[in-house]
């Protein structure tokens, strides 16, 4: 049972230096539970005076880290790891709290996180580099070299998993990283500060630095700052992105979505429905794998009524949390309300759907299923990031991937079917980074990298797996070639 209690934690720091550290700036941002819509926390909104400590600190540490030998800084990720295991629970009410995820999907975001942890730990290996000889007596030796001090700025929807895509390869690597997490959902980067330092992290090496626009504009601007990695909607991605490579600096800024699950009759009932069902209201909607549209080839209302069926069994705060804010919650029902008055047929309505007892105060907003949706009506276009599943039904499967072809976005899409032919084509002509064949969530696993393409990313490469590497890294060349011995030495060859 999902049982989430409410805390009221107080006015909370940043972490700079291996510590908590209060603001220059004197302004907070209330952090509000969507369990209880009540606040339980501020942070600072901290300024660029508190930037520049968290880089000054940054810079200090650098020295020392970026030389340690590689297999000490993996250490660090092998205690993490143990340490993230021992504190699971502590840190999944943290997350639901904030958040407004179930106990059991913050958990499981917990070890997704863990597994680029885990990653890390390779890292020795990945990064050993290469030399060879190159010419008579010329060898060429590679290496990757940390870039300096990093930052990271990370969305609500995922407070640990999403900066744990940066902070493990980022800093194993060398770097010195500087976390600006979602000002709705900051608490558990402070507790990821909390475990590095334990898992025996220098300080300096890692910094939170709480806040919003500011924050984030000056990381964008700050000299000091090498590379900067952003995850969160399109509009804030493309802005991060082109801010801060006119400033010289590396980025790779993962943006919204709008994925695309294409089902076809010959696809198995059950799983399709299930899988249907998974991937559009877990996280009740709120995750960029969410399939947000199901394209419906041909009949396959055999599917749709199993899928409607058990959506309606979907019990709030057990099956899904909460929307993570007022505001969002409004924003979602305006997507509803408008498909219904453009002629969308409502299989399930989830602002019908009755909040539980314990949290009636909350941002609840049960599954939604729209039927007989256009391709070009806002609910199928843009982004709701919500427990809503627009169905559009076409004829041919041609017309189906065009509809997807033709989306702006392009982080993922899925096809359900028992058909190696659909499976091979539509996996080849969709413009998605990620395609699931049976998959509704089609997160690639390390050592696979995660990343969108379109306007789901910004900048070139995948934020984890090898490619996360080779963001937070530069390759070192080194061609030598050595004097022929001398006179006086060569009596000893
Ligand atoms: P958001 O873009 O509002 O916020 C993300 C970060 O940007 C936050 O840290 C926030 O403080 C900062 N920010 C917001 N507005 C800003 C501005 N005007 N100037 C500078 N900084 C600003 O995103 P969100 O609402 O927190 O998260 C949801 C979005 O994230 C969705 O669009 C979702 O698809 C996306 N997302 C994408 C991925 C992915 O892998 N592509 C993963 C998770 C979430």
């Amino acid at each position: 049972m999902n049982s989430i209690r409410f805390q009221d934690l107080g006015a909370q720091q940043n972490w700079i230096a291996g510590g908590y550290q209060n603001s220059k700036s004197g302004k907070t941002i209330s952090v509000v539970s969507p369990y209880f819509g009540k606040e339980i926390a501020t942070v600072p909104d901290s300024s660029l005076a508190d930037l520049d400590d968290a880089v000054q600190t940054a810079k200090d540490a650098f020295p020392d880290w970026s030389l340690r030998n590689i297999r000490d800084r993996a250490e660090v990720m092998f205690n993490l790891k143990s340490i993230m295991e021992r504190n699971l629970e502590e840190l999944a009410h943290l997350i639901a709290l904030d958040n407004g995820k179930t106990v059991a999907d913050a958990k499981g975001s917990i070890l997704r996180g863990k597994e680029v942890v885990e990653f890390a730990t390779s890292l020795p290996s990945i990064l050993k580099g290469d030399s060879s000889a190159v010419g008579a007596g010329i060898a060429c030796t590679m290496t990757h070299e940390p870039l300096g001090v990093v930052a990271g700025i990370t969305p609500f929807n995922f407070p640990a998993m999403v900066p744990l895509w940066m902070i493990p390869l980022a800093i194993t690597a060398g770097n010195c990283f500087i976390l600006k997490p979602s000002e709705q959902t900051p608490l558990s980067a402070l507790k990821i500060a909390e475990y590095l330092q334990e898992a025996g992290l220098p300080d300096g090496v890692f910094s939170v630095l709480n806040g919003s626009r500011e924050a984030v504009e000056g990381i964008c601007d700050h000299a000091d700052v090498k590379a900067v990695a952003f995850v969160g909607s399109s509009n804030v991605a493309k802005i991060v992105y082109s801010r801060s490579t006119a400033n010289g600096k590396r980025a790779l800024c993962l943006g919204g979505a709008k994925n695309h699950m294409i089902v076809v009759p010959d696809a198995d009932q059950d799983s399709t429905a299930k899988g249907l069902l998974a991937s559009s209201m877990g996280s009740a909607g709120q995750r960029c794998m969410a399939a947000s549209v199901a394209v419906c080839v041909s009949e396959v209302d055999h599917i749709i009524d199993q899928l409607v069926e058990e959506a309606k069994l979907y019990e709030l705060g057990v099956d899904m949390g909460t929307i993570a804010s007022k505001t969002a919650l409004d924003r979602i029902i305006d997507y509803i309300d408008e498909a219904e008055k453009m002629g969308a047929k409502i299989l399930v309505d989830g602002r019908d759907a009755a909040p539980p007892k314990t949290y009636e105060n909350g941002y609840w907003l049960g599954a939604t299923i729209l039927d007989g949706v256009d391709p070009d009506w806002p609910c199928a276009k843009e982004e709701i990031f919500g427990p809503v599943l627009s169905i559009i039904r076409t004829d041919t499967l041609e017309n189906a991937m065009k509809i997807e072809n033709e989306n702006q976005y392009g982080n993922a899409a899925a096809v359900f079917t028992t058909s190696g032919e659909v499976a091979k084509t539509i996996s080849e002509s969709a413009s998605a980074g990620m395609v699931g064949i049976n998959i509704g969530v089609p997160v690639p696993r390390e050592p696979y990298s995660f990343g969108g393409w379109n306007e789901s990313k910004y900048g070139h490469g995948d934020i984890t797996g090898k490619s996360g590497v080779d963001f937070w890294t530069n390759l070192k060349k080194v061609t030598a070639r050595w004097p022929e011995s001398d006179e006086a030495w060569k009596k000893y060859f």
